[in-house]
C-alpha cells in the first residue's frame, strides 16, 4: 500500500510530492518513492496533503463524555476510538488525584483496556498525577485526596498496573518524595514534577534523581521569580530536562510559549491537552475525577474560578504553536509526535522513516486532520 502527500515530514526533511510506502501486513513504513512501484497496488492520495507521523498525548485525563477515572475500561477504550479523529495514534490516559482505591480502579482499568487490544489509538500505559502534589498548587486537583508520598502505596499501584505505569506526577519538596522518585526512575517510569510549589534547589534535587520531565511547565507550580527560579527556571536552564505545555493559549500565554520555545528549542518541548471529558462536546457541566468542572466557551473551571483541565486537542494544539506561536510546522510536529516517544523510549512510534509503525495523520494545508492510519490501516477519514 502507499500514500501520497504533497508533503511528508520525516525526522530529516519535508519531502515533496512523495509516497509513503506502506508494509500493511506488518503495519510499517517500507521507503518512500517519487513515483508509484508497479508492484504497489493500493494507493491513496492527497494533494494538498501533509502527512506527519501520528500524534502521541501523554497527559490526557478523558475526552467525549469519558473520563479515565471513571474507573471503566470503557472509557479508556471509547476514548482511543474517538481520539483519532483528532490525529493521535497513541496516548497515555491520565488518572486525576481521587481517593486511592479509586486511583486503584482507573489504573486497573487501563491496564485491561490495553490488554484488550482494540483498533484505535494505541493505549500506552496509565499516568497517575497525583496523588503525591502540593496543597498551595493543587490547582484542580481535589486537596482532600492529597497524600504524603508512600513507596509502599506506590509499590502497590505499580502492581496492579502490571508494569503499565509508564508516568507519575510527582511534588518533589514533599517529605518522602525523592526516596520514590529513586524506586520510580529505577523502574523506567517517568517521573514528572508538578502541581509543586518547590524551590529552585528542591526541583534540581529531584532531577538529579532522574525526574526530567515537567507536568504542563508554569500551571500548577511555582512561577518563575527572579530570586527564586522554582520549578520553572530549573527547567528552563537545563538542557536535558524535558517540558510538556498546554498549548490552548488559554493556560499560556502565546509569548509565554515562544519564550519556553526560546529556551528549550524543539526538542524538549512536548504538546499534551490536559484534556477533560468535555472534549468534543458542548460547553456545560462535566466531572473530572470527582469534581464538578463547568465549561464555557470551550475554558473549563471549578467553582472558584481555578482553570480545571482543558478541551484543547492535539490537532488544536500543533495547529496554535505553528499559527499563533510562530513555530516550524516540522519543529511544531517534532514537539506533538517524537519528543514524547522519545521521553517514553518507543523507538518505533512518533516518526516518518523506513522501519516505524505505519501511525500516521494526513493534515490539510490548514492543519486540519484529513485522515489517520494505525499500522497502515485508515482509522480516521473526515467527511
Ligand atoms: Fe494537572
Amino acid at each position: 500500500m502507499a500514500l501520497w502527500a504533497s508533503e511528508v515530514v520525516t525526522p530529516y526533511k519535508v519531502l515533496k510530492d512523495s509516497y509513503v510506502l506502506i508494509d500493511v501486513e506488518r503495519g510499517v513504513i517500507k521507503g518512500f518513492s517519487d513515483k508509484l512501484p508497479s508492484d504497489v497496488k493500493e494507493a491513496e492520495e492527497y494533494p494538498n496533503g501533509i502527512i506527519i507521523p501520528g500524534m502521541i498525548d501523554i497527559h490526557i485525563h478523558g475526552a467525549y463524555g469519558r473520563d479515565v477515572s471513571e474507573g471503566k475500561v470503557e472509557a479508556v477504550l471509547e476514548m482511543a476510538k474517538k481520539l483519532t479523529r483528532h490525529g493521535v495514534t497513541s496516548f497515555l490516559p491520565t488518572v486525576v488525584t481521587s481517593p486511592l482505591s479509586a486511583i486503584k480502579e482507573s489504573v486497573r482499568a487501563v491496564r485491561e483496556a490495553l490488554n484488550i487490544g482494540q483498533k484505535g489509538s494505541r493505549i500506552l500505559g496509565v499516568h497517575v498525577e497525583g496523588p503525591y502534589l502540593s496543597v498551595e498548587k493543587a490547582g484542580a486537583e481535589p486537596v482532600a485526596y492529597l497524600r504524603k508520598p508512600n513507596l509502599d502505596e506506590f509499590l502497590e499501584l505499580y502492581k496492579i498496573s502490571g508494569g503499565s505505569l509508564r508516568r507519575i506526577t510527582i511534588a518533589p519538596e514533599l517529605e518522602g518524595s525523592l526516596e520514590l522518585i529513586r524506586e520510580a526512575v529505577g523502574r523506567g517510569v517517568i517521573v514528572s514534577l508538578g502541581h509543586s510549589n518547590a524551590t529552585y534547589d528542591e526541583a534540581v534535587r529531584a532531577m538529579d534523581e532522574g525526574a526530567l520531565l515537567a507536568t504542563h511547565l508554569f500551571n500548577g507550580m511555582r512561577g518563575l521569580h527572579h530570586r527564586e527560579p522554582g520549578v520553572v527556571g530549573a527547567f528552563l536552564e537545563r538542557d536535558d530536562a524535558y517540558v510538556e505545555v498546554i498549548a490552548d493559549l488559554v493556560h499560556l500565554h502565546r509569548a509565554t510559549l515562544r519564550l519556553v520555545y526560546k529556551c528549550k528549542g524543539s526538542g524538549r518541548m512536548l504538546l499534551i491537552t490536559d484534556s477533560i471529558a468535555a472534549t468534543g462536546l458542548p460547553d456545560g457541566i462535566y466531572e473530572l475525577g470527582p469534581q464538578k468542572v463547568t465549561v464555557k466557551g470551550g475554558v473549563c473551571r471549578l467553582e472558584d474560578g481555578t482553570l480545571a483541565g482543558s478541551t484543547l486537542t492535539m490537532d488544536r494544539a500543533l495547529k496554535n504553536m505553528v499559527k499563533e506561536v510562530g513555530v516550524p510546522l516540522r519543529e511544531a510536529v517534532e514537539m506533538a509526535t517524537s519528543n514524547p516517544a522519545k521521553l517514553l523510549g518507543l523507538k518505533s512510534l512518533g516518526e516518518v522513516k523506513v522501519g516505524a509503525k505505519a501511525d500516521l495523520a494526513v493534515l490539510s494545508r490548514d492543519l486540519e486532520v484529513v485522515a489517520t492510519y494505525i499500522e497502515g490501516t485508515k482509522v480516521y477519514a473526515s467527511d
